[in-house]
């Protein structure tokens, strides 16, 4: 088994207390890895290595557009080992090699733009009402960011926080989640060749009580970038409150997918299938809820089945692969219980609906990916998020109820619209409660584009402009030009 280290201060180290835990290849169900585990100790070093690396001429004291250099030249070495990024995340969360390949080699692409953007942040000179005074602002880092990510996409989720935050300036404590540490540390051997210097990125891997709390209540943390299930984001937001620190926060979903009866019923068949099924619903946009027209429903019902059927699950290496294991094994019981929980509430099974027996998928955490029909929009399958290959399939009449059933639950990350009228299409662009809308396709994400969610899917955004914002902070400057300061006993 693998014997790992973590990343304090530019050195290579094991925890303090000496301690590690097994990660787990969710193919095989075996330990494959042996990972530091980290405690409030370790939080101590990594943050003072972070708070002097700020402070530090060598980082503080470069041009922005050294920075962005320093983004661009990392954003190369990880287009270099993109390959080897993807395999180690395949082996460590279980998601295909498709997939997790596809992310890592589209990784770069942030960490050039917001490079890119490093030199562009410029402050303002405001037309200030005050006679004899100039007014001007300066963008400014907020000092060290602690970055808490999950296993889904553990690379692609970090690199959303790690890019924005490293542009701006500031330095970052990054703990990647218990079930994802092997492709972070490998990752993390990226800074130092790109140039970084020593503490600009810190990275502590263990559990989220032993590290996540010291670090989010560490009084040098100055923001909170967390993604992660909306029970932990409360508890991250609710600590973070106490140090009144800056947060993001992008959580949960039970995004809807709604499909109007004319729609094109074949790309409409994909776009719920590539929402639920592709990554084994293990994503925070999942298209968990198929709205679908009452007049196409059973013909589209059939169609989904006969090509949801057809879905090859197997090892999440082989490229050919397309329904891979459950990451954990107490997600893959969770899965399992949301299964029985949606029969007892009466939904109509139309496919799956059990563990997954196969020979292909060995003795791996496999969920048969599961189609449920005759579901209530107030079913707690249809309102609590499952994160497996589980569909809830509600029918509506008419666009009114389709808005209404699709913003009713507490989420509001993504919704998929299916449909060729787009008059339409844009009034329910407006309507829906998400921060991302689909028109006729589902799952695009670019670095260029906001994301983020509305209601209990998160606050702030990630990628685009507006990641930039989210890792600055505005300073007025006042300047007297008049040289004679008036009355000091009133306000100016
Ligand atoms: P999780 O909330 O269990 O863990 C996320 C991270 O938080 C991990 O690193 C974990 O160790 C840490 N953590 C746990 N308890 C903590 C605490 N008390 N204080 C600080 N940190 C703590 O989530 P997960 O199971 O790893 O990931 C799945 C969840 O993430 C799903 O709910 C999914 O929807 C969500 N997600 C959201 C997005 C998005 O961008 N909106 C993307 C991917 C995943």
């Amino acid at each position: 088994m693998q014997k790992h280290q973590m990343l304090i201060d530019g050195e290579w180290v094991a925890a303090q207390k000496g301690e590690y835990f097994e990660s787990f290849n969710p193919f095989t169900g075996e330990p494959w890895a042996l990972i530091p585990r980290a405690g409030a100790a370790d939080v101590e070093l990594a943050v003072a290595a972070a708070r002097n690396a700020f402070k530090n001429p060598a980082w503080r004291g470069i041009s922005a557009s050294a920075r962005g250099a320093l983004l661009r030249r990392l954003g190369d070495l990880v287009a270099r080992d993109a390959e080897k990024l993807g395999i180690l995340e395949t082996r460590d969360n279980g998601k295909l090699i498709s997939e997790m390949g596809a992310q890592t080699r589209y990784m770069p692409q942030w960490y050039y733009y917001f490079g890119g953007l490093a030199d562009k942040m410029e402050g303002r000179v405001i037309p200030i009402d005050k006679a004899g005074c100039f007014n001007f602002t300066l963008e400014e880092p907020l000092g060290v960011v602690a970055a808490i990510t999950p296993w889904n996409s553990p690379l692609m989720l970090a690199t959303w926080k790690l890019a924005p935050a490293l542009a701006a300036g500031n330095t970052v404590v990054w703990k990647p989640s218990e079930h994802s540490s092997v492709s972070a540390l490998e990752f993390g051997k990226l800074f130092a060749e790109a140039g970084f210097p020593p503490g600009v990125v810190n990275i502590l891997t263990g559990f989220g009580n032993e590290v996540g709390t010291p670090l989010i209540a560490h009084n040098d943390v100055a923001k909170v970038a967390f993604t992660g299930g909306d029970r932990t984001g409360q508890a991250v937001y609710e600590q973070a409150a106490r140090g009144i620190k800056k947060v993001t926060l992008e959580l949960g979903g039970k995004s809807a997918n709604i499909v109007f009866g004319d729609a094109n019923l074949d790309n409409a068949v994909k776009g719920v299938v590539s929402g639920i099924f592709a990554a084994t619903g293990q994503t925070c946009i999942a298209g968990s809820r198929a709205l679908v027209e009452r007049s196409v429903h059973d013909e589209f019902v059939r169609r989904l089945v006969d090509f949801a059927r057809t879905a090859k699950m197997g090892d999440p290496l082989d490229p050919g692969t397309q329904v891979g294991p459950i990451t954990t094994k107490p997600q893959y019981a969770k899965v399992l219980e949301y299964i029985q929980i949606a029969k007892d509430e009466g939904a109509k099974c139309a496919l799956g609906g059990t563990a997954a027996s196969r020979p292909e998928c060995g003795s791996g955490w496999f969920v048969e990916p599961t189609i449920f029909t005759g579901v209530d929009p107030k079913m707690r399958i249809a309102q609590e998020e499952v994160f497996g290959p589980v569909l809830s399939v509600i029918p509506f009449d008419g666009e009114e109820q389709a808005v209404a059933i699709a913003n009713d639950t507490q989420y509001g990350l993504a919704a998929g619209l299916w449909t060729e009228n787009m008059g339409r299409a844009i009034r329910m662009s407006q309507t829906l409660e998400a921060g991302t809308v689909w028109i006729n396709t589902y799952r695009a994400t670019s670095y260029m584009s906001p994301f983020g969610g509305y209601k209990r899917s998160g606050i702030g955004r990630e990628s685009g402009l507006s990641a930039m914002r989210e890792y600055l902070q505005e300073k007025s400057v006042w300047i007297d030009t008049s040289g004679n300061v008036p009355n000091p006993f009133v306000m100016r």
